[in-house]
């Protein structure tokens, strides 16, 4: 079996699963999955399964960071936030298809290891912080889109209040025991317009004080 393979393997499953944006499938393609998991999973790093990445966190299954970048209408000059950084992955698809790309964890080891990868990567239009997603980046003004990754019952208010004019928020929302939804909020110039695109399963988000370890 050739290198190649197994990436190309998954993008023709992206396709199959109705994931058209060709940036979004290019980004899938060349973004090296399996150096974002750990390495007892690096084999299964193509294939379409979410995997343990430690601290009870998970990477998504790839069909879901390729739908929710889909869905975010990411262009070339947005400013784009992520809230869950978690291995990095979601991270570095944004970072090809945006401008620069904000990324905010809650738990520090996650986030020092996603570092590690975006500096031997030189994915350098990547910004991270350690700290409260729930809350945002304030200092930093309002973002033309907005991702979240793990799930909660509603959308923080914060978050809204920092997605700019005509800005996009896609995130899972619903109960924490239950199924969620993949939920698309476009800010519109009378307020929100909110699309439920598709139903999923994402652990959960936690607001309040940061992870150690
Ligand atoms: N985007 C990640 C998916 C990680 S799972 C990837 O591509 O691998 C969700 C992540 O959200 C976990 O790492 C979890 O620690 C983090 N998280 C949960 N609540 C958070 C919060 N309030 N602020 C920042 N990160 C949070």
């Amino acid at each position: 079996m050739t290198e190649e393979e197994p990436r190309i393997r998954l993008v023709m499953e992206l396709r199959r699963l109705g994931i058209k944006d060709l940036n979004v499938l290019s980004a899938m393609e060349r973004v090296p999955r399996d150096e974002f998991v750990p390495a007892p999973f690096r084999e299964r790093g193509w294939d379409n399964l979410a995997l343990p990445i430690g601290n009870g966190q998970t990477i998504s299954q790839p069909h879901i960071v390729a739908f929710m970048s889909e869905a975010l209408e990411v262009g070339d000059r947005h400013k784009v936030l992520e809230i869950g950084t978690g291995s990095g992955y979601q991270a570095a698809i944004l970072s090809t298809l945006c401008r620069r790309l904000y990324t905010i964890e809650r738990v520090k080891p996650l986030l020092q290891t996603a570092e590690r990868r975006f500096e031997i990567m030189r994915l350098q239009n990547i910004v991270t912080r350690w700290g409260d997603g729930t809350r945002g980046w304030p200092d930093q003004g309002t973002f033309d889109r907005i991702m979240i990754t793990a799930a909660s019952p509603s959308v923080p208010p914060p978050l809204l209040d920092q997605l700019g004019p005509g800005g996009v928020l896609v995130a899972p929302i619903g109960p924490l025991d239950g199924e969620q939804s993949i939920v698309r909020i476009r800010r519109t110039e009378s307020g929100f317009a909110e699309e439920i695109l598709l139903d999923v399963r994402f652990v959960p988000l936690i607001a309040g004080p940061t992870h150690e370890g």
